[in-house]
């Protein structure tokens, strides 16, 4: 890996409105791309293989953590397995970009850690988990199941908020978007 840009990481539990905000700054950044992630979980909605996430299969995700391909995994889910791949960052470095990347608040601070100040960590935090829990189950992708199993998971997630560098308060979708876009353009000219 020759080159190195910078990284910009969105953390939060799920529903929180990491994706749609993510989404939103790479459209307004052409100059940073998505660190699409490997996972174990099977695609949902509209989600495109290679876009979104390379799904494979958990045999697949085990030979990748033998050869050591990932910068960072985590089993988010029981037995569901989401990894950032080496591979991955140094494409988009040797690109010019800076990288973006939607992870869990486990994988976020990791990668903060590891990287310091080429890094921005940020947490998206919903209103309440009240809102939190209405939003996953108004996205309309998860069965009653997974449902339950990333509220439990939510609660936790909420009490890590204040160890990333900066909380963007996503009550207000478009007010939120507006901060983001703002913390990454003063990060990007630091
Ligand atoms: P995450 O990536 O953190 O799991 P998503 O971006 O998928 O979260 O958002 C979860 C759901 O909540 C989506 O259906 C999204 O459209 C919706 N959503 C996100 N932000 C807001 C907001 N501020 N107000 C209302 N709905 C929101
Ligand atoms: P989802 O299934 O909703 O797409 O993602 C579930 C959780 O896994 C989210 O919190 C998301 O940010 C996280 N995630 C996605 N990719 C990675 C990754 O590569 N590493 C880690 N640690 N978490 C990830």
């Amino acid at each position: 890996m020759n080159k190195q840009g910078k990284l910009i990481i969105f953390s939060a539990p799920s529903g929180a409105g990491k994706t749609t905000i993510v989404h939103h700054i790479l459209k307004k950044f052409p100059n940073i791309q998505f660190s699409v992630s490997a996972t174990t979980r099977t695609l949902r909605g509209d989600e495109v293989n290679g876009k979104d996430y390379y799904f494979v299969s958990k045999e697949e995700f085990l030979h990748k953590v033998a050869k050591h391909e990932f910068i960072e995994f985590e089993e988010v889910y029981s037995g569901t397995f989401y990894g950032t791949l080496k591979n991955e960052l140094a494409r988009i470095w040797n690109d010019d970009k800076h990288v973006i990347f939607d992870l869990d608040v486990e994988g976020g601070l990791r990668l903060k850690k590891k990287y310091g100040e080429h890094a921005i960590a940020i947490f998206v935090q919903p209103p309440s988990l009240e809102v939190l829990i209405s939003r996953l189950r108004g996205r309309g992708t998860d069965t009653e199941e997974k449902l339950k199993e990333r509220i439990s998971k939510a609660e936790k997630e909420l009490s890590y908020a204040d160890k990333f560098d900066v909380i963007v308060h996503n009550d207000d979708l478009e007010l939120a978007c507006e901060a983001a876009e703002k913390l990454v353009e003063e990060f990007l000219n630091k």
